[in-house]
This record gives structure tokens, sequence and C-alpha cells, in this order.
């Protein structure tokens, strides 16, 4: 995946200067949080989840749900907020999800979330920043 591809692109150093050593190591360099680090897993109030990159709107609270597993789980995005690759690392076949916008790294996508999409997307937390309605 090539940066120049996205409408939001920065130097290295503007990354490093915009995101935490966390959100950098997620977001720039596909890192994984811990699971269950990030407040944003408990979030229940209504609201969006914009991208801590470029500030895109990726998920609404209502796309949100409860999977169980540590990280904040969408069952769909925003329209168009988000795009995927395939990612072979660790010696899986995973799909990739990240920012459409500015390219970052968000987490992945797996086929066994709940209705209507069936889809769960597994994000890391520390990718996004949390707006109350
Ligand atoms: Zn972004």
């Amino acid at each position: 995946m090539k940066d120049d591809q996205f409408a939001v692109t920065r130097a290295d150093e503007e990354w490093r200067a915009r995101l935490t050593p966390e959100q950098y190591a997620v977001m720039r360099e596909h890192g994984t949080e811990r699971p269950g680090s990030c407040a944003l897993n408990e979030e229940k109030r209504a609201g969006v989840f914009t991208c801590a990159g470029c500030d895109q709107p990726l998920f609404a609270s209502r796309q949100k749900f409860d999977s169980g597993t540590g990280w904040p789980s969408f069952f769909d995005p925003v329209e168009g907020s988000v795009a995927t690759t395939v990612d072979r690392s660790y010696g899986m076949v995973r799909t990739e999800v990240h920012c459409s916008r500015c390219g970052s790294h968000l987490g992945h996508v797996f086929p066994d979330g709940p209705p209507p999409t069936g889809l769960r997307y597994c994000i890391n937390g520390v990718a996004l920043n949390f707006f109350p309605e």
C-alpha cells in the first residue's frame, strides 16, 4: 500500500508529532494494542468514533457491539470511511482495515460478527477518538 494514494499524507516526523508512541506503533507500524487495554472498549454512550490520524468519522456508536475480545468491535463502518487489504503476517491470512483518508492501520475485519452484516471490525481503541453526542 502506497501512502500517496490517500487524501491525507504526512511525513514520518509529522506522524510522530501527532500520535502518541502507542498510536504510532499501531497505526503506522501495524501493531496491536493489548486486549482490554483501551477504555473505548467499554464506551457505551451515543456518539462517533473518529480516526486519530486524520479525524475522519469511522464508526457510529450504534454500529458498536460487545464482542468479548477486549477490542472495540463494530459490525459496520461509516460508509466509505475504511478500506481493506489482505494481511498475510504471522502465518495467518486476515483482512486488514485502514482509514480510507489517511491510510492508518486500524485493525482487522472477521466474518463472525452479528447481523445485519455478519462482520466484526476488530479495532485498536488507540486508533480512535470518541466524541459523545
Ligand atoms: Zn485517518
